[in-house]
């Protein structure tokens, strides 16, 4: 067994240099032993699991598994590794992938210092002298910290949160996501194929279309770090290419991304309408389909609802595969919650996470918004968040993602969607054809009005609250079981809120 020295390590960064992308500093003290290891444990086994997946066993054994966690501060995690040599391979080999995977389990991690520790067991390090030494500082070995962010190569716009790991998959965006991730594959194999060209990911805002094409990249340069990859907005390519003109250098502007393995160009629909810039970009891109580079396109609708494109521009981003990423459902927003509540370390009640799901359906980035203010909340004040907390936390949010729907125009959409009549909806009739529309229209009520029971029960020809009550747990249930049934009851609900 390993035993810690009875003091861990707590950094204390001297002047510190740039050694490629990371910074180097250059002693580490040795103090008291930290308390947060164990809650950082759990972090850290996911984290090696990945990364086990990614490198392999035997790599894993040689260089990862003897690492162990010292402690976490203030969002800086100190691992160890028994010798300078095996702490210095993780360094140049891994050090990118364990902050990336950290951060993925929890986004408040901003760096890892990789210090070099006794050896587990004891013995030959001389642990049990650290042991009586335990209250004089000593200098250990030179740490190495890996900072977030500032990478000046084309991944500076790159969001280390935004890779396949993080990304939830649901019906809504399985297709989106399956392409992204043949291209990234496909990209990073040995044999370098293009599997479809360009992949062009649609979809409204927020849906996920920048983080998978972070995604992409990142998987490329994880796996083939040689192959060139550009992403960018098609702002900063319009800029990039005005620029040009100006200072007369579009050779360059041509020969930067025409030398590309994997060219990605997000938000199109800000390109369409510049005739020269659309011009350019229609030759950089002919000529990269040509040379059988890969690309990949995203914009906010298909390439045949793009205004203002060039009809030869609209037919050739057609040709390859076009995945649209459809709003999401409520399964999939309770899946992105739970797994985003899961790494950022927070214990957030399902009901809580039930009721965001239930009320922020207008995009993903709307519901990190509130989750992230229930987040902020707990660790301010330090508190478990209820369902009134959190609707009191969310109200202007909430607000806004309400309009104004009434009871009489849910019944009409959805007596209107199911082809029945409107009478059907305060009827007697218990046909499941006619029931089943009810009570959806029911739940709808409940769902996107502020109604209460009885009131919803009055508009339908004096029901009793009960069987309104029944009628909303009955569409929950079914919403998990019935495919079909949660599509439609999805469709009305977006219907009714745009
Ligand atoms: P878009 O580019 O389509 O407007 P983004 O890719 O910027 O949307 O996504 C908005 C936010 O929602 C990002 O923080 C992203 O990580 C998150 N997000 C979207 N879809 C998912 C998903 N399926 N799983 C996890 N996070 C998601
Ligand atoms: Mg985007």
């Amino acid at each position: 067994m390993w035993i810690l020295p009875a003091e861990a390590l707590s950094r204390v960064v001297l002047p510190s240099w740039t050694w490629g992308d990371v910074v180097v500093a250059e002693a580490v003290r040795i103090r008291d032993v930290g308390a947060s290891v164990g809650a950082h444990e759990s972090e850290w086994a996911r984290v090696l699991s990945h990364l086990k997946a990614e490198v392999g066993e035997a790599a894993y054994a040689s260089w990862l598994r003897p690492m162990r966690v010292e402690r976490v501060d203030d969002g800086e995690a100190i691992v160890s590794a028994p010798t300078r040599f095996l702490r210095d391979w993780v360094v140049n080999h891994y050090a990118d992938r364990l902050l990336a995977l950290w951060r993925a389990e929890n986004h408040r991690m901003t760096g890892v210092s990789i210090v070099v520790g006794a050896p587990r067991g004891g013995g030959l390090d001389g642990s049990s002298e650290r042991r009586e030494n335990a209250h004089s500082p000593t200098v250990a070995e030179p740490a190495v910290v890996v900072e977030m962010g500032d990478d000046k190569t084309q991944f500076a716009a790159l969001d280390q949160r935004f890779t396949f790991e993080n990304f939830v998959v649901g019906k809504p965006n399985e297709l989106a996501h399956a392409a992204a991730r043949r291209v990234a594959e496909a990209c990073a194999s040995a044999v370098h194929t293009v599997p479809f060209n360009p992949l062009f990911l649609y979809g409204g805002v927020g849906l996920g279309k920048t983080h998978l094409m972070h995604a992409v990249a990142w998987h490329v340069r994880r796996q083939a770090c040689d192959r060139k990859v550009i992403y960018l907005s098609a702002e900063k390519f319009m800029y990039q290419f005005i620029r040009a003109l100006r200072f007369k250098s579009t050779m360059d502007f041509k020969e930067q991304f025409r030398s590309v393995d994997l060219l990605m160009i997000d938000d199109v629909q800000f390109i369409s309408g510049k005739d020269s810039t659309q011009e350019e970009f229609f030759h950089t891109f002919n000529a990269l389909v040509d040379q059988n580079r890969q690309i990949v396109i995203s914009a906010d609708k298909s390439p045949s609802d793009l205004e203002g494109l060039e009809e030869r521009m609209r037919s050739r981003l057609g040709w390859g595969l076009v995945a649209d990423l459809h709003p999401t459902t409520y399964e999939l927003r309770l899946g992105i919650l739970q797994s985003k509540a899961e790494h950022s370390g927070v214990r957030i009640s399902q009901k809580v996470m039930e009721f965001l799901a239930h009320k922020i359906t207008s995009n993903v980035r709307e519901l990190e918004g509130a989750l992230n203010r229930i987040i902020a909340d707990m660790q301010l004040i330090g508190r478990e968040v209820t369902l009134e907390t959190a609707q009191e936390l969310l109200r202007d949010l909430l607000r806004s993602c309400e309009r104004r729907v009434t009871i009489d125009e849910i019944q009409r959409r959805v007596a209107e969607h199911f082809n029945i009549r409107l009478s059907e909806m305060t009827s007697e009739r218990r046909a499941r054809a006619v029931a089943r529309p009810r009570q959806i229209a029911m739940y709808l009520a409940k769902q996107l009005t502020t109604r209460s029971l009885p009131e919803i029960g009055r508009k339908f020809g004096g029901r009793d609250h009960t069987t309104v009550m029944h009628a909303v747990r009955k569409i929950e249930e079914l919403t998990l079981s019935d495919r079909a049934l949660a599509e439609d009851v999805e469709l009305l609900r977006r219907m009714l809120q745009s």
